[in-house]
């Protein structure tokens, strides 16, 4: 334990995720260690993130607007909404370069360990959007791991009476981990080959 000021920061530093308490140390005695104008852009960006990002109203996704990028951009097609847990999903996606489709964003997956239930997630919010009848192919593009299986299950189970083409990226993803971890040719791939969920 260290005095007053230091520790808090440690304890602060460990709760983020990933750093356990040997990196929270690490980083603030390097952090202490630096130059104060460097410290002062990182709070700066901290606090900016904080006051400039909000979610975006349609889909969810991170956006220094009302409405994100990609909501806005009249190029994208309206009839293609690929389903995602979070903002990072959007990003990885994206770099694949396949998809010119439109992005909802659930905000985690079902998971009842965790105690995060369908309510928990933008459900509604899809649902509204699916609604106005515009939308003919939902992609479900939920993390290839128990949670994400069992959202993209739930969520064809919802939108069935709907009528529109449900497809669940293609096998070939690393099984049980992140969308994110996947590399671009694999997730393209995943993209272009996926299934249809009919049953
Ligand atoms: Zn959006």
């Amino acid at each position: 334990m260290y005095e007053g000021a230091v520790q808090n920061l440690i304890d602060e530093l460990g709760r983020l995720p990933g750093v356990g308490p040997k990196s929270a140390q690490r980083i603030a005695f390097h952090l202490l260690a630096a130059e104060t104008a460097d410290v002062k852009r990182l709070t700066h960006a901290l606090t900016e993130v904080k006051e400039r990002v909000r979610f975006c109203d349609i889909c969810g996704n991170v956006s220094e607007e009302e409405e994100c990028r990609i909501c806005r951009d009249a190029r994208r097609d309206g009839a293609v909404i690929c389903v995602v847990e979070e903002s990072k999903d959007v990003v990885a996606i994206e770099r694949t370069r396949e998809y010119r489709g439109r992005y909802h964003v659930l905000g985690g997956a079902i998971s009842p360990i965790e105690g995060v239930g369908p309510d928990d997630l933008r459900i509604k919010e899809l649902m509204a959007r699916l609604s106005d009848g515009q939308v003919t192919e939902l992609i479900l593009a939920t993390d290839p791991n128990l949670e994400g299986e069992a959202t993209a299950t739930y969520l064809a189970r919802l939108v069935k009476p709907m009528g529109l083409k449900v497809t669940r990226l293609a096998s070939g993803l690393p099984v049980g981990g992140d969308l994110e971890y996947a590399d671009e040719v694999t997730l393209g791939r995943a993209f272009e080959g996926r299934r249809s969920l009919e049953d």
